[in-house]
């Protein structure tokens, strides 16, 4: 198998009572396990795809053949989308939520004024993205932009196929099936929550290997 499903850094439970359990499990093992399965189907067989790293492969759909590129595009970018948003989590007040430091901090600062300028901008790219996708914080020329894609686009596509480009350290699912169970319809009040499990020691690496 050319991609397989990560495990997760950490319990089902362990994001409780921000994320439930149950949402993680499903949403690891059949919706991240689906896209793994899925994109492993639609590569099989062919040796250059098999052995990119996902991010390489997300990054160059173009040169991917055209009866397998849809989906390359929806089920490599659901693999990438969760591998990273999994790693970008932590249990709260253990690892997750508190604020950014150092160089992460001072960068945030002066691009957007200040983290919580940071939060509500993500926020409103996430409440404003109509139907399923993700609301992003991406390294771009040395800058840090928000914004969001629709499905499982990813930032690393580039603007002609998700319509907003960059390099991923931070991003947030707002489909409903991250949150539904827990939030039903409410998608400004998961988006609100879901700070106290962000793991911004890891955005900081994100961002370190970044630019
Ligand atoms: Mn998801």
């Amino acid at each position: 198998m050319a991609f397989t499903l990560p495990s997760l850094p950490y319990d089902f439970a362990a994001l409780e009572p921000i994320i439930d359990s149950q949402t993680m499990q499903i949403h690891h093992g059949k919706h991240h396990g689906g896209y793994v399965s899925n994109l492993n189907k639609a590569i099989e067989g062919k040796s250059d795809i098999e052995k990119k790293s996902i991010e390489a492969l997300i990054a160059d759909l173009p040169s991917v053949p055209d009866d397998i590129r849809t989906a390359v595009r929806n089920n490599g970018g659901g693999h990438a989308n969760h591998a990273m948003f999994w790693q970008i989590m932590a249990p709260p007040g253990n690892g997750g939520g508190g604020e950014p430091t150092g160089e992460l901090l001072s960068a945030i600062n002066s691009h957007f004024g200040s983290v919580a300028e940071l939060k509500a901008k993500i926020a409103d790219a996430g409440a404003k993205r109509f139907g399923s996708g993700w609301a992003w914080l991406v390294v771009k020329g040395g800058k840090l932009v928000v914004g969001s894609t629709a499905n499982q686009d990813n930032p690393r596509m580039g603007d002609a196929i998700a319509g907003f480009s960059g390099i991923p350290i931070l991003g947030v699912d707002v489909w409903e099936h991250a949150y539904y169970l827990k939030y039903q319809n409410r998608r400004p009040d998961y988006l609100a929550a879901w700070w106290s499990v962000v793991n911004w020691a890891k955005v900081a690496e994100l961002y370190q290997a970044a630019h």
